[in-house]
């Protein structure tokens, strides 16, 4: 299995009861998240906030992802996940648009987002894929 080695934001893929082999893809920096649960494995957020950014370049994300399917990295899902909500990154349906071209691996992400931070995701997502709470 190839592993998404050096990378600012894959990391994995690691063993998911949910999702198999997961390619992880962090796209928020760590702690940067909509709530501050006091039960949160990450921690105190340090960032609260809805407002979405482009926290980590798109062209990044996408050339580190190239990077491993041109390695001939494997993996049963692509998961955005990782140090912070990842609902808060600007581009995300452009990213999930992009991986969808660039392998028929499913997208999945796992999110704590609100409501309404899901339904303006949700308007430039690209379906199917799967979103699953934390
Ligand atoms: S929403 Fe999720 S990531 Fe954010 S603080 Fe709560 S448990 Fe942690």
């Amino acid at each position: 299995m190839t592993i998404a080695k050096n990378n600012r934001c894959l990391f994995g893929p690691v063993d998911s009861r949910r999702l198999g082999r997961s390619l992880g893809i962090d796209v928020a920096p760590l702690k940067t998240c909509t709530f501050n649960c006091i039960y949160c494995q990450l921690g105190r957020t340090t960032f609260q906030t809805l407002e979405r950014e482009e926290y980590v370049p798109t062209v990044e994300v996408m050339a580190e992802l190239a990077a491993f399917f041109k390695s001939g990295g494997l993996a049963d899902y692509l998961t955005f996940s990782g140090s912070g909500e990842p609902t808060l990154h600007s581009k995300l349906g452009e990213m999930i648009a992009q991986a969808k071209q660039m392998s028929p691996i499913p997208v999945a992400v796992l999110t704590c987002a609100p409501c309404c931070l899901m339904h303006r995701c949700a308007r430039s997502w690209h379906w199917p894929m799967w979103c699953c709470p934390r």
